[in-house]
């Protein structure tokens, strides 16, 4: 009986990391290069992120607390749904 072949995840987090080890396989320089402006963007892109969170969680986004209540609310229900062990 043949082995059944393993499904390849198909989250970002893994379709960027066989990205990453296809590159680095093929040691392409333009393909390495285009490789580092996507993490560069992404990492841009992941500090905004940060900081707007941050910035809602310490109050001083303009909206964070109206952004707070509903999430108070959401959390309140989720814990409602799902209760602990
Ligand atoms: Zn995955």
């Amino acid at each position: 009986m043949p082995k059944p072949k393993r499904r390849k995840c198909k989250c970002d987090h893994c379709k960027l990391s066989a990205e990453i080890e296809r590159v680095r396989k093929t040691g392409d320089f333009a393909d390495a290069m285009k490789m580092v402006d996507y993490l560069s963007n992404e990492l841009v892109q992941s500090q905004a992120d940060e900081n707007y969170h941050s910035a809602i969680m310490e109050g001083s986004w303009p909206s964070s607390v109206e952004i707070l209540t509903r999430a108070l609310a959401n959390a309140k229900n989720f814990q409602r749904e799902e209760p602990h062990s």
